[in-house]
């Protein structure tokens, strides 16, 4: 599932592609019903007709083209991928809406290829509709790790379900939320109120180090056509190897599986209490 890192450098790559300041010209979305189960409206982004993209924002997992009085927000689900494609070049398999762009400066084709179609295209009155409901972006300079500790003061919850609610930090995904327990040594099931400020202040830091080092990762190992985006969670990004019969890269004995809140939680019961 695309997490906060992908997001963010998908976020760069069409920026340095040029979609700011250029007007969706022409919008074509896939010949199939919304009605089957699990699948991600798009319907939505047909109102971006005749928009200037004036910026492309991000919260959490969430992407947002941001036009003169109205907004465009992405949620990518489990698989989707936005995609910018040479013009005349036919779609991807899987391409369930194609957008060209157009300034001065040239055109632009990007498509949304989404093989689960769980992605979600809506159409939105302001910023603030797009991003309601999510809590700070954890890799805002502007979050500090005082106000992340008192996000969690007088909490009782299981801290690992806690970080993957949005709503209260938003961007912290599974496979991340994990390596930053990991580092600071706290186990997933350990209870908010049995976490000292000392070690929530660690915990922040070691949040913003996982989600640097994976946006660093990501963007510094694009495709060979410069697209950002990776999917597999078994690269270098992790120091944490999600998989049956995986070591602890600290005191290597074996990882166990802990599910909390509906997602497996890889820890090491030794180090993390
Ligand atoms: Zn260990």
């Amino acid at each position: 599932m695309p997490e906060l890192p992908e997001v963010e450098s998908l976020r760069r790559y069409l920026v340095r592609e040029g979609m700011v300041g250029k007007k969706f010209v022409k919008i074509e979305l896939e010949d199939k019903p919304e009605s089957a189960h699990g699948t991600g409206t798009i319907a939505g982004s047909k109102q971006a007709i005749n928009q200037t993209v004036s910026s492309i924002e991000r919260r959490g997992k969430q992407l947002a083209m941001v036009f003169a009085d109205s907004v465009l927000g992405f949620h990518m689900g489990m698989t989707g991928q936005v995609q910018v494609l040479d013009i005349g070049e036919p779609s991807p398999r899987f391409t369930r809406a194609q957008f060209d762009l157009s300034d001065k400066h040239g055109d632009l084709r990007i498509a949304l290829v989404d093989p689960r179609r769980w992605a979600i295209i809506q159409h939105f009155g302001s910023l603030d509709h797009a991003f309601a409901g999510l809590g700070p972006d954890a890799l805002d300079p502007a979050f500090t790790a005082s106000q992340f500790t008192a996000l969690m003061a007088g909490r009782t919850a299981q801290i690992k379900p806690l970080l993957l609610n949005q709503t209260v930090v938003a961007g912290i995904g599974n496979i991340y939320a994990d390596e930053s327990l990991h580092r600071v040594e706290i186990s997933p099931a350990r209870r908010v109120s049995d976490i000292s400020k000392t070690e929530l202040a660690k915990l922040f830091a070691s949040i913003r180090i996982s989600l640097e080092h994976a946006l660093e990762y990501i963007v510094t190992h694009p495709d060979d056509r410069g697209r950002p985006y990776i999917v597999d969670a078994y690269d270098d990004r992790m120091q944490l190897h999600r998989k049956q019969g995986s070591f602890c890269p600290r005191c290597e004995i074996p990882l166990v599986t802990l599910k909390l809140g509906g997602r497996t939680a890889y820890y090491c019961s030794n180090c993390q209490t």
